[in-house]
């Protein structure tokens, strides 16, 4: 399909994740938020649908068995009679497709065909949590709205330029070639994003500038960018390497893994402690949520205090590895839940960095 005038489109934007789906419906050419809301526990006990509209916030009951029944799900409210935002939900024109991992074979948002889909279906080897939810998104999609142009916009895209030194683990060669096992990055959109604005922010109008950018949400991520482009980043082959994350692991000595095999615990076991007992919630025992301990530490609960630290002081050698990499940093950028949010995690990060640096300016930072 070639898409031509956008001018006065809708363009529905979808992240359909492993248990949730995320939306937001824009009026092109101003980007204008009709409707921006969240589906949660998709597939499992009572799913629930929160959405944001004309200036009021609705949590209703919704029925989402599954993920495409939950997409159909939404395109029904969209157009709901006394709630919805447009009169038919013909009147979107493009989706956007957040898709996780899209390998070595796409650098950039393509318009989906049979093609790409069979692409997306592959690489599903390599995010197994991620591209099968995704994939069912794209499909509802371009069953329910046959007419709009359907487009996959990759985690990993942004990250194709980073170059093999930076993406090759120091495994056995013949394990790239015939798996594909090589680092590929995550929350490209985000930082291909705020990398952009923050050379807009400079005043500078081309994106000749080194910056670091930092995405801290539920999961974590920096990347080094120069002149636009990705140059190295801390998630792997997966989304599981590299920072401390909400319950993920980020960095550890593999051999770990080994270790506890030997104590008895089975394969499936631990990667479910890696990825889902571990982080913040791990260190803490308590919650996976900035905001949960940092209220913890302030009431003088040690471990809580210490998840924090333990989060900051990771992204903090990330810092000076990268501003290594890059020579000189023009700037440092935070972005997501924690990125944006909070000041006291950004000072954590940003003390005792003037050597290398960066000063932080704490009335600015507040
Ligand atoms: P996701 O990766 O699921 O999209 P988000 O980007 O929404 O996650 O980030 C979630 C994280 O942001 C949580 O740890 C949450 O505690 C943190 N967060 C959100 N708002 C604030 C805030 N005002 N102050 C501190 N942390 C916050």
């Amino acid at each position: 399909m070639k898409v031509t005038n956008c001018k006065d489109m809708k363009v529905l934007v979808i992240n359909a994740g492993s248990s949730s789906i995320k939306y937001q419906l824009y009026q092109m050419p101003k980007l204008q938020v009709l409707v921006k809301g969240t589906l949660e526990r998709v597939g499992e006990q009572s799913p629930q649908l929160k959405y944001q509209s004309n200036g009021a916030e609705r949590v209703i009951e919704a029925k989402a068995g599954n993920h495409e029944e939950g997409m159909n799900f939404i395109l029904q409210t969209l157009a709901d009679k006394e709630t919805g935002v447009i009169g038919n939900i013909s009147e979107i024109g493009a989706v956007g497709h957040r898709v996780v991992h899209g390998g070595e074979e796409f650098t950039g948002s393509v318009i989906i065909d049979e093609k790409v889909i069979s692409s997306i279906e592959k690489f599903a080897d390599l995010a197994p949590l991620h591209n099968p939810p995704n994939l069912i998104g794209i499909k509802t999609a371009m069953h329910s709205l046959p007419a709009a142009a359907q487009i996959a916009c990759f985690d990993t895209a942004f990250h194709a330029t980073i170059p093999e030194r930076a993406y090759l683990y120091t495994l056995p060669y013949d394990l790239y070639r015939k798996y594909g096992i090589r680092r590929y990055g995550f929350h490209g959109t985000s930082h291909r994003y705020v990398a952009r604005r923050g050379a807009q922010l400079m005043g500078l109008q081309k994106y000749n500038c080194n910056v670091i950018t930092t995405h801290l949400g539920n999961g974590c991520s920096i990347t080094a960018v120069k002149d636009g482009r990705s140059v190295d980043t801390s998630m792997g082959m997966t989304p599981l390497e590299g920072l401390v994350m909400g319950t993920r692991c980020g960095d550890i000595d593999p051999a770990i893994i080994f270790h506890l095999y030997d104590k008895g615990y089975q394969a499936k076991d631990i990667n479910k402690m890696l990825n889902k007992e571990s982080g913040l919630l791990g260190i803490s025992g308590q919650s996976n949520d900035v905001r949960n301990l940092a209220q913890l530490a302030h009431k003088g609960d040690k471990r809580a205090a210490l998840a924090i630290d333990i989060f900051a002081y990771r992204i903090k050698k990330y810092i000076g590895a990268y501003t290594a990499v890059l020579g000189e940093v023009d700037a440092l950028i935070f972005t997501g839940g924690i990125g944006e949010n909070s000041s006291e995690i950004r000072g954590m990060i940003c003390s005792n960095m003037q050597q290398i640096g960066f000063e932080l300016d704490s009335d600015k930072n507040e």
